[in-house]
């Protein structure tokens, strides 16, 4: 039952919210389209695909909400949200407060290998 654990990866969970993010959106077409097509002939129930359309759309927010709430590991701040301007980055290379590069390990930046460029939010 115990097995052993070895180191785990802190980006693990981000890599999870994220390809569930993907599938939400990527999902939403598919599933609507598909219950259209299944649901009538099958339960008789010419309302399934708007069940399913607003039930997906409330996948989609709460999928993106989780995606967008990431804390970084190191600083343990969210990842992609600065509050007092709620601009958010999908993409964003770099924890928003304390700059470290997504899939680095959380360590402090003189650790880290260096980039050629400076790192950090503030230096942008
Ligand atoms: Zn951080």
């Amino acid at each position: 039952m115990n097995e052993p654990v070895g180191p785990v990866d802190p980006w693990d969970e981000y890599r999870r919210r994220r390809k569930l993010n993907l599938f939400a959106f990527i999902g939403y077409l598919p599933a609507v389209l598909g219950t259209a097509v299944v649901a009538e002939p099958l339960i008789h129930f010419p309302g399934a695909p708007l069940v399913v359309m607003v039930g997906w759309m409330i996948f989609i927010a709460v999928a993106d909400v989780r995606h967008a709430k990431f804390r970084c590991p190191r600083c343990g701040g969210l990842f992609f949200l600065r509050y007092g301007r709620y601009t958010r980055y999908y993409d964003e290379p770099r924890c928003v407060h304390c700059g470290l590069p997504k899939y680095a390990p959380p360590v402090p930046d003189e650790m880290l290998p260096s980039y050629g460029f400076p790192i950090g939010p503030e230096k942008r």
